[in-house]
């Protein structure tokens, strides 16, 4: 905790000050440009990855990345889904798996859930994601992010916020990408329809 609270002083002493104008204009303007769905993982940090500002990314963390598909209720991914699409008008939206995911390894290597049951209800909405991937050994986990990336884009598809912006029946519409992180060499893949990463378009 001594490590935040020092950053908390270092920001309020030699960063802050130096974007002063930048905080002073995003405290009366809320205007992300993308929606930006990551898992919780701490390896994988939204704003560095892609070099955004304070202010342009309406980021949802959850474990694996996963996107319950939709259900009437309370539900709060469901709500900052719509509150990002609906209200604030979203351009895009990404959907951001990552190497050596752990909420991806547990399902392709079949870890024992049992005492873990919140952790095994949860990765439920990857039953998708798993009955799309066929492949085995070193390449399963891979294979299993890009395919979890895929099903939760489709996932994502099912929110009538997000059904009414791509088909262009609301105010803005939306385009929805599936990336993929790579933690050891940094680089982001982005998947095409059927699963194939391309480079990304700089
Ligand atoms: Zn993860």
């Amino acid at each position: 905790m001594q490590d935040l609270t020092e950053g908390v002083a270092r920001f309020r002493r030699d960063v802050y000050p130096a974007r002063a104008e930048l905080f002073a204009r995003l405290a009366g303007t809320h205007r992300p440009t993308t929606l930006f769905i990551s898992c919780s993982d701490a390896r994988v940090v939204p704003e560095l990855i892609t070099q955004s500002e304070p202010g342009e990314l309406f980021v949802i963390r959850t474990a694996g990345n996963l996107v319950p598909a939709y259900t009437p209720g309370p539900d709060g991914v469901a709500a900052s889904i719509e509150y990002a699409v609906a209200v604030l008008g979203v351009s895009d939206i990404v959907v951001c798996g990552h190497s050596a995911c752990g909420a991806m390894t547990a399902l392709a290597e079949n870890h024992d859930l049992s005492g873990a049951p919140a952790i095994a209800g949860w990765l439920r909405h990857a039953d998708a994601s798993r009955a799309r991937t066929t492949a085995s050994g070193a390449e399963k986990v891979g294979a299993l992010v890009r395919e979890n990336v895929l099903a939760q884009l489709a996932n994502l598809a099912t929110h009538p916020s997000v059904a009414r912006a791509m088909a262009g029946n609301a105010d803005s519409t939306v385009t929805l990408h599936g990336w993929v992180y790579d933690i050891p060499t940094g680089t982001v893949e982005e998947l095409d329809a059927t699963g194939r990463p391309v480079p990304l378009a700089a």
